[in-house]
């Protein structure tokens, strides 16, 4: 019953949306959700409100340090080795598969102390805190969204 209602208010509030065609605020005919974390909240039909999410709240992406762009935690890892103004400072190692600095890459390689990389079959790695996580989306999502990353300042 109680769920009902929930849906019944929705609903109300999409037909108030969809009414709204001289307002530029609700772009989007359904509630609002963000493509990354999947979240719905109505306040991120506000563009303002959605960037203020995607650069500081999203708990899927990251701010890239060294370049300041928004990156996918997934992605992190390939935005280093490939995409970063500073990609030419780092190497892959081929143990972990993580990018490591040009400056710790003989150290990195010769202790052989870092976790050897899985198929991403079985897991894929966090670039946060550099552990195994279960594979695919679900894995993501789950180590991100549902049990957060403890190195992730975004997890709430
Ligand atoms: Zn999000
Ligand atoms: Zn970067
Ligand atoms: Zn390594
Ligand atoms: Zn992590």
């Amino acid at each position: 019953m109680l769920l009902l209602q929930v849906v019944n208010k929705l609903h109300c509030n999409d037909i108030k949306i969809l009414g709204n065609n001289n307002k530029n605020e609700y772009p989007q005919v359904q509630a609002p959700v963000c493509e990354f974390c999947e979240r719905t909240d109505k306040n991120l039909a506000d563009p303002k409100k959605m960037d203020i999410h995607l650069f500081k709240e999203c708990p899927m992406l990251t701010t890239c340090v060294i370049c300041t762009q928004i990156v996918e935690i997934s992605q992190f890892n390939k935005h280093l080795l490939e995409e970063c103004d500073n990609k030419k400072m780092m190497r892959k190692c081929p143990r972990c598969k993580e990018a490591v600095h040009m400056d710790e890459y003989k150290q990195h390689t010769e202790e052989m102390s870092c976790l050897q990389a899985q198929p991403l079959t079985k897991a894929n790695r966090c670039s946060l805190c550099h552990q195994d996580i279960p594979p695919g989306d679900i894995g993501w999502k789950k180590h991100l969204l549902t049990e957060g990353c403890p190195n992730n300042e975004r997890t709430t």
